[in-house]
């Protein structure tokens, strides 16, 4: 989240053409903004996305009761099914093919793991876990792979299992999001969720315009003009996280050692389904660097940026295009994705 932030330059010509608004949900500010719509369509995209996203929120939500993800959650431990509609269950099945194509890297399976490490919660502090505890959360080997779907029914071979799909919600959301804009008659659009965004259309006669931040913050390293419809998702070492004994640990868990991902800062990749750019981006974080450009293949990922701890770029050539540095460009090491 957050590397990206939308620079929206208002036209002088006709600034009454854009439209936005911003609210809170899935503990960020999502922001739309709609180019060219009547005022009846800006007013009812408005109330239906903020509705939308509310109901998302309470549905998915990975650790508060009474959501039909807690309840799946709860009858999973029980060895029990759960009833799902149509459209929970095609979430949760693409969640698992994300899964498979990440080689488990996103593995939204791990919800006991990121309880342990404290990020169901708002206040997140030290000392880490310990290493007994990861250690027995790990042999437990909880993965989406072990989710059945039967009869409208949702169940898990692995009572272990506890979905979080913190990793894939937001996409998720911004996805329905454009979708109901679309329906509206809405063409040019953009749904950010803290940074995190889906772009339809153009801003009157020129393209949008997105800013790209470095991973410390401070003035945008680069600038991107998101194409007809495009979601540009990343992410980042640095936004949910605590510090302890000078020591940083972050929110993006590493399923094979159940500690915080190391070596890189950030992830930016732009996908057309905000859905499979969530995914993709927190996968990636995790992935060592002679795995990166097998897993964004089979993830479907062309378009892809990777700053390291040591601040170096790593950029696929198509994501080099895309790019126009505002400063003195970095120096970059190419990714082949094939
Ligand atoms: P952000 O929400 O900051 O954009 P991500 O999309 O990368 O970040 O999602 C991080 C969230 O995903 C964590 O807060 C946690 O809920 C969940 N998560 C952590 N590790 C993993 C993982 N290995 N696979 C899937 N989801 C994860
Ligand atoms: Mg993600």
């Amino acid at each position: 989240m957050s590397l990206l932030f939308l620079t929206i330059v208002t036209g002088c010509s006709q600034p009454s053409s854009l439209y936005q608004d911003q609210f809170l949900a899935f503990g960020t500010v999502v922001s739309l903004s709609i180019w060219g719509a009547s005022k009846q369509q800006n007013h009812e995209a408005s109330r239906l996305i903020r509705e939308d996203f509310a109901a998302m929120h309470d549905t998915w939500h990975a650790w508060k009761k009474g959501g039909l993800l807690g309840e799946i959650n709860q009858n999973i431990s029980d060895g029990k099914p759960t009833p799902l509609s149509q459209e929970a269950s095609e979430l949760l099945q693409q969640s698992a093919t994300l899964s498979e194509q990440s080689n488990h890297l996103f593995n939204p399976a791990i919800g006991k793991l990121v309880a342990l490490w404290g990020f169901h919660g708002e206040e997140r502090k030290g000392p880490p876990p310990a290493q007994e505890k990861i250690d027995l959360l790990l042999q437990s080997n909880p993965t989406l792979s072990t989710l059945q779907f039967t009869e409208g029914n949702i169940q898990s071979s692995n009572p272990s299992v506890k979905i979080d799909l913190g990793g894939i919600a937001k996409g998720y959301a911004v996805d329905r999001a454009i979708e109901q804009l679309k329906q509206l008659g809405i063409q040019h659009a953009i749904v950010n969720t803290g940074g995190d965004l889906r772009a339809i259309g153009a801003h009157g006669e020129r393209n949008w315009n997105i800013g790209i931040r470095a991973p410390d913050g401070g003035e945008p390293i680069a600038s991107l003009q998101p194409k007809n419809d495009e979601s540009i998702f990343t992410s980042g070492d640095y936004e949910r996280m605590f510090l302890y004994e000078g020591k940083r640990y972050h929110h993006i868990i590493d399923p094979r050692t159940g500690w915080p991902a190391t070596g890189t800062r950030s992830v930016t990749v732009i996908h057309k389904r905000a859905t499979i750019a969530d995914a993709a981006a927190t996968a990636l974080l995790i992935a060592d660097p002679e795995q990166r450009t097998t897993i964004a293949k089979q993830m479907g990922i062309e378009q892809l940026l990777i700053i390291d701890q040591a601040g170096d770029y790593h950029m696929s050539e198509s994501m080099q295009q895309r790019l126009t540095f505002l400063g003195d460009p970095p120096h970059i090491t190419r990714l082949v994705i094939r």
